[in-house]
């Protein structure tokens, strides 16, 4: 079973896309949303976390303290190194196990923001990049999470510049709100479907 990554910039469309993907049949696996998932209930992470950033990093009821961490960690290389550190392992863990699960798909999908940044693309068979021009990003993510353009701006600036992203991809989705997403999607569906079936027959 294949491994495919799919990442782009904030409010390019990554969840969107990964949507229809699943309306094929093909499982996706959320590695941000899981990411945040385990940090409240991993206790590996929770007692790293707590070692490394305080115990002001949870609430007594055990939520998370967003806005402190974030806080410590944005403008502080070493530290959001260190958040990592103890975070990516465990996701990557869970992810690897998710995919053995998987059975009877020719591939499966791991959404996540940073697959470039962190590194853990190499560990994809595939790369898709969605790609969306910056004020698009910024007018569907303002309106999304109903936050300031500053906000987002300055989360887009701790980012891979999107042509890096698009260089690096085996795939790019241009989700500019002019290419129709769907059949850009179907066709990658396609091609992905038809190179695992090539690589079956070379094999045999
Ligand atoms: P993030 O990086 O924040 O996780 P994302 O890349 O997963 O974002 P989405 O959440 O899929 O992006 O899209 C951002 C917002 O833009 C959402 O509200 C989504 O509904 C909207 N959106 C995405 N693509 C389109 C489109 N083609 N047409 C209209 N709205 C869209």
């Amino acid at each position: 079973m294949l491994k495919v990554g799919i990442t782009g910039g904030i409010g390019s469309g990554k969840t969107t896309v990964c949507k229809v993907f699943e309306t094929l049949g093909i499982p996706v696996y959320y590695a941000d949303d899981r990411a945040k998932a385990l940090m409240v209930e991993h206790p590996d992470i929770i007692n790293a976390i707590k070692k490394n950033f305080g115990q002001a990093a949870y609430f007594e009821n055990g939520e998370l303290n967003r806005n402190y961490l974030s806080k410590i960690v944005f403008n502080n290389k070493n530290k959001l190194e260190t958040l990592n550190s103890i975070v990516h392992p465990v996701v990557y863990m869970d992810g690897e196990e998710w995919h053995q699960k998987q059975a009877n798909v020719p591939y499966t999908i791991k959404e996540a923001a940073l697959h470039f940044e962190s590194g853990g693309y190499r560990l994809m068979d595939k790369m898709i990049t969605v790609f969306a021009p910056r004020e698009l990003r910024l007018a569907r993510v303002t309106k999304r999470d109903n936050v300031s353009p500053e906000m987002v701006e300055a989360r887009m600036d701790k980012q891979m510049p999107e042509n890096e992203k698009i260089e690096k991809a085996d795939f790019v989705i241009y989700n500019d709100g002019q290419k129709m997403l769907i059949p850009q999607i179907h066709k990658i569906h396609q091609e992905l479907i038809d190179f695992i079936k090539h690589s079956i027959n070379s094999k045999q």
